[in-house]
């Protein structure tokens, strides 16, 4: 019998200097600190390390680091309260 693995897309990358690709995009993400409910998804999930979450008024938020966000798009996409903007970077806005 052949055994079936089931891959979950969480990722755990590490910040490396020589490896930021913050200017790989054309959109970064934002979080609307409001709506986040630290569920931790996008950090989840996200393919490079650019989401944590960090303790800010008593509460704790996800926050993008723009070195590393290359505008992908998943943490948009996974987020259940729609507390993720994406925007286009100000060189590409016309
Ligand atoms: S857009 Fe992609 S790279 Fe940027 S924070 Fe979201 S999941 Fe990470
Ligand atoms: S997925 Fe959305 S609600 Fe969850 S931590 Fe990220 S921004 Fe916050």
């Amino acid at each position: 019998m052949s055994k079936m693995k089931l891959y979950i897309g969480a990722s755990n990358p590490a910040k490396t200097s020589q490896m930021k690709t913050g200017d790989w995009g054309t959109e970064w993400a934002y979080v609307d600190e409001e709506k986040c409910i630290a569920c931790g998804q996008c950090v989840t999930f996200c393919p490079e390390p650019a989401v944590e979450l960090v303790e800010k008024g008593g509460k704790k938020v996800a926050v993008v680091d723009h070195d590393y966000c290359k505008g992908c798009w998943v943490c948009y996409t996974v987020c259940p309260v729609e507390a993720i903007r994406m925007e286009t970077k100000d060189i590409y806005k016309l």
